[in-house]
């Protein structure tokens, strides 16, 4: 598995499919998602320049990467997966970017948080698009007023991201949540991953979360 050449694949594939539709890759960012990954494996893409990380786990996170974000200070981590209100101190802390906020009592939490510690982090709403009842995420029709309900906490919502249902094709929930996102005045779209993360450029996604691809199968019987 050489992660620097999975790197230069995806990244020309985001580059063809940014160029399939006339849009700029200057506007896309991959964010790599080393759930799973140990350090020795995330730094070989430091090391060529990447900085931008998707961790779908506080604790893990919190493990793996204080020792590369004191060798690497413009690190960017992203926490794209759910988010319990117990773990909200340490997210805020520790993240750069919340992908996951999907609820007014998570969303509470964060903003109370975030003014102990001083900070302003940038912010999605994940939408459950699919209405999956195991999957996190606001359903659609109440996501606006998630949004809104956040802006009056003073949290800085920059967009929207999804995780479309495994079994459906993904361009049209990519295009519901470009739709969505618009009628909510929000601009920035996280979504595809390893298998439809061209498809989600061509819909419009300016985050990308790609992680098989970049670092192989996670290999689940490890922990
Ligand atoms: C694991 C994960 C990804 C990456 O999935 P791959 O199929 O390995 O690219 C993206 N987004 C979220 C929320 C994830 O949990």
């Amino acid at each position: 598995m050489d992660t620097l050449e999975n790197l230069q694949t995806v990244t020309a594939k985001i580059k063809q499919a940014a160029a399939a539709c006339g849009r700029s890759e200057k506007d896309v960012t991959l964010v790599a998602v080393s759930k799973m990954h140990g350090a020795e494996e995330i730094l070989p893409l430091l090391l060529a320049g990447h900085r931008v990380f998707g961790e779908n786990r506080v604790q893990e996170a919190m493990q793996k990467f204080p020792a590369l974000k004191e060798q690497f200070p413009d690190l960017k981590l992203h926490l794209i997966g759910g988010l319990q209100t117990n773990k909200v101190k340490e997210a805020v802390s520790f993240f750069d970017v919340i992908e996951s906020v999907d609820r007014i009592e998570l969303a509470e939490k964060l903003a109370a948080e975030m003014k102990k510690q001083g900070k302003n982090l940038p912010y999605f709403i994940q939408v459950n698009t699919g209405e999956e009842p195991q999957k996190s995420g606001i359903v659609p029709r109440e996501t606006i007023s998630l949004v809104n309900k956040c802006r009056d906490l003073g949290l800085n919502v920059v967009g929207l991201m999804c995780i479309p249902p495994v079994d459906d094709e993904p361009a049209p929930h990519f295009a519901f949540l470009k739709k969505l996102a618009r009628e909510a005045g929000v601009k920035e779209l996280s979504m595809g991953m390893s298998d439809d993360y061209d498809i989600a450029v061509q819909q419009g996604a300016t985050f990308v979360r790609v992680g098989t691809a970049l670092f192989g199968q996670r290999d689940y019987s490890k922990k």
